[in-house]
This record gives structure tokens, sequence and C-alpha cells, in this order.
């Protein structure tokens, strides 16, 4: 694994031209939700686990992702994220990384995951083409991860973390919530893990969605003060690469890995955006924070809509919003993030 991976720069743009929004962002990336089902009940996102709403419809179809992804290549998208929910659940997962990796134009194909397949499937996940894969690991504390997911597996994720080591991806993160009271007082301990591992952190700020107002209020910990923190260890900022998205990067000359902090509700987050999202039904979420999705489903039953699909979503994205409005207080309609891939 390289943990100074860089993001690929921008690929030549086909016959469409390129994804690119009113105010010059230029989209390469799409985060696409392959189910909102998840065995886990994360406090933050499921604190009462899965629910399926009645009639709810069935989630896109190998050959719905293919047209979804067939069309954003086409407008000069080269990264898809597979993510959910658990996308992992979904029994066709492999099928659905082997079909988006084929797609002209892909070539790069993560996931992300809460790891509770991780040690059993990541062999096959990286047969199937994903080269990257970001790992959700709240807590190094046994029984304090239980308490956030709900499932007493932490160990189970480690041997996976080990097992994808080994497996040749380009890039491994993981990916920490830093909540207060609950897990912040292991931010050193977290830092200490990555620095003698070949292996990225990402710390999230908790951030706030329909369902989790409250919970937010009470848990939200500002990126700025692990920063401030990483600072203060010697850590020091490094440049953005080409075609990075909003996570600002650390890293340290005694450190084998890297640590990255996204942080929604600092300042001028929303000015690197170069992601586009993709839900399990089909809609189009120009921001994790917008309004309801756009629904593109009825133009994915056939190959014979594509043209039409390209055009629809280079017009959508044209309207992105320049910002999110966190900072007046709305979120969006987003109930929680296994809604929409986060
Ligand atoms: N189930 C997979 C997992 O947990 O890695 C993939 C889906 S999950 C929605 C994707 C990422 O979003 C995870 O890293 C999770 O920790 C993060 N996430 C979910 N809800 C969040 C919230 N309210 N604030 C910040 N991060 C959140
Ligand atoms: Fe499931 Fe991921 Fe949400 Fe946790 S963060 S409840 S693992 S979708």
């Amino acid at each position: 694994m390289k943990v100074g991976e860089f993001e690929a720069p921008a690929a030549p743009h086909g016959a469409a031209g390129g994804l690119i929004d009113g105010i010059g962002r230029r989209f390469e990336y799409l985060r696409l939700s392959v189910t909102d089902v998840c065995n886990f009940r994360c406090t933050y996102c499921l604190p009462d686990g899965y629910k399926k709403p009645c009639n709810r419809p069935s989630e896109l179809s190998v050959d719905e992702v293919r047209r979804v992804v067939t069309a954003f290549a086409k407008l000069g998208l080269w990264k898809v994220r597979l993510t959910g929910g658990e996308p992992t659940l979904r029994r066709d997962f492999e099928e659905i990384a082997r079909t988006v990796a084929q797609v002209p134009g892909i070539r790069r194909v993560a996931m992300t995951t809460n790891g509770y397949r991780l040690a059993e499937r990541t062999v096959q996940w990286r047969a199937a083409g994903i080269s990257a894969i970001n790992i959700s690991v709240d807590s190094l504390d046994p029984a304090r991860f239980a308490e956030i997911t709900g499932h007493d597996r932490l160990k189970q994720v480690f041997s996976g973390i080990d097992a994808a080591q080994g497996a040749g991806f380009d890039s491994i993160k993981l990916n920490a919530v830093l909540m207060r009271g609950v897990n912040d007082t292991e931010l050193e301990a977290m830092i200490d893990f990555v620095s003698s591992r070949d292996l990225s952190l990402r710390f999230i700020e908790v951030m706030r969605t329909n369902d989790n107002a409250e919970f937010f209020a009470k848990r939200h910990v500002a990126g700025q003060s692990v920063i401030d923190r990483l600072q203060v260890l010697g850590w020091s900022r490094l440049p953005r690469q080409p075609g990075a998205g909003p996570a600002v990067e650390f890293g340290h000359q005694q450190a084998k890995g890297r640590i990255g902090i996204i942080a929604p509700y600092s300042k001028d987050f929303c000015a690197t955006c170069n992601r586009l999202r993709m839900s399990s039904l089909g809609k189009l979420h120009l921001c994790l924070f917008g309004d309801a999705g756009i629904d593109l489903r009825p133009l994915l039953q056939s190959d014979d809509a594509q043209a039409e699909l390209v055009e629809r979503v280079r017009k959508l994205t044209s309207t992105k919003a320049p910002a999110h409005r966190l900072h007046q207080g709305n979120s969006g309609a987003t109930p929680h993030l296994a809604s929409i891939g986060g």
C-alpha cells in the first residue's frame, strides 16, 4: 500500500467535455451508494439500526449501476466510491465492483466499509477491481467500539485491516468520527496507532443530519481542535494534491502513516468539492447537505437513454449550490448518512 498516494490528475475529458458547475468546480469523483441497509447501529448514523421503510423500491441493479457509471465516465469522472449503508451486505457486491471497474474511463474503484466482512472477503474485493478501501474504526478500545457501533467486533475489524494490508490495495484509510465525551480522549492513541503503521487515518467531524440534531449538539468536536493538537505534536500540513477532496492532510517525519481531517464546518470546505453522489435508488445528490435528490432512475432503464442521462447530469451539475447552509442551521433533507452514502 502507498500511504502517500496521489489522486490521479484530471483525466483527459471525453467528447462531453467534463463536468463543471456554475463556479468552475470540476467533478471527477462519484460516490455511489449501493444500499441503505446496514447491520451496525452507529450512534451518530443509525442509532436504532436500519428499519426498512414500507414499500421501499428495490436498490439499483447491476445494469442500472453500469449505466450510471458509464454516463458519469462520459462526463470525465474517473473515480467511483462504492458506499452505503453497508455496501458489502449486497450479495452481488463483487459483481457491482467488477462491473464498475470495467467501465471505460474509470481508473479507480474505492469502497467504504464498516469492516465486518473485511477479513473474509478482502482478497475477492481486490480481485474484483477495488484498489482503495476506507474502513470505519471509531475506537481502538473493544468495549467503546461496541458501544458506538452496537457490535463487539473490533478484533474482527483489525484482522480485516491486516488482511487488507496483505491484499495489495493502493490506499487503505481508517475513518474515525470524533465525538465529545465518547472517543475524543483517544485522539493521541489513534495518532500513535498510525504513526507506527503504513495507514492513513481520517478524523471526520460529526455531521448534523435531520435525525441526529441532538446528538450533534452534544458530541460535535471541531476539526480545528484536532489540527491544533497535531501541530503541537509536530505534525505539519502537507500540500494539497491535484484532484484531492476536501480533507486537509498532515504528515510527520517520524510517522509511517498520515492523518487527514474532514471538517465540513470549517471555512471554505465547499471550495474544493469534487464529488457528486448517487443514492441506491438512483437519485442524484449534488450536495451531502442538499435537498432531496433528483430522480434519474427512469433514465437508467435502457442503454438507449444514455445521451439524455449525460445531458441531464451535466445540466443539473451546473446548478450545484456554491456552498452548504450548515452555518445557517440548515443541514438539508438527509435523514442520516446511511441513506446517501456519507
Ligand atoms: N457503512 C460504511 C461505513 O460505516 O464505513 C459506509 C457508509 S458510512 C455512511 C460512510 C462514512 O460516513 C463512515 O466513515 C461513517 O463513519 C461516516 N458517517 C456516518 N454518519 C456520519 C455523521 N453523522 N457524521 C460524520 N460522519 C458520519
Ligand atoms: Fe452503518 Fe456505516 Fe452508518 Fe455505521 S456509519 S450505521 S456502519 S452506514
